[in-house]
């Protein structure tokens, strides 16, 4: 029974606003805040999900390498992170015209 009530808060997670493959989450949305080293994104949920930066991250838009400078409030953005803790660590980071989660294709 416990094994099904886990099976059942895996799946309700999977289906929600991020999801994972192995380790990892992506949390798409619209930038809402900003600071030096977190991103808030705005997922189809409506709900805020804060993630932070890390010195290593990447950065791409519309296919290039970029930067957080880059990156504008109210963008679209894709973010692939880890979690650590109880925090997401973004080691991607996603915006401009390709913006999608296509690292693994298979998966969606
Ligand atoms: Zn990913």
């Amino acid at each position: 029974m416990k094994q099904i009530i886990l099976l059942l808060a895996m799946i309700a997670f999977a289906t929600g606003s991020t999801f994972a493959h192995g380790n990892e989450q992506h949390v798409m949305g619209t930038v809402t805040a900003m600071t030096s080293d977190s991103i808030t994104v705005r997922t189809q949920a409506k709900e805020p999900v804060t993630v932070y930066t890390m010195p290593d991250t990447r950065y791409e838009k519309s296919g290039a390498a970029a930067s957080m400078k880059d990156l504008k409030l109210g963008e679209r953005v894709v973010i692939h992170a880890a979690k650590m803790n109880d925090k997401l660590m973004a080691t991607h980071v996603r915006f401009g015209a390709t913006a999608r989660a296509s690292h693994q294709p298979s998966a969606f």
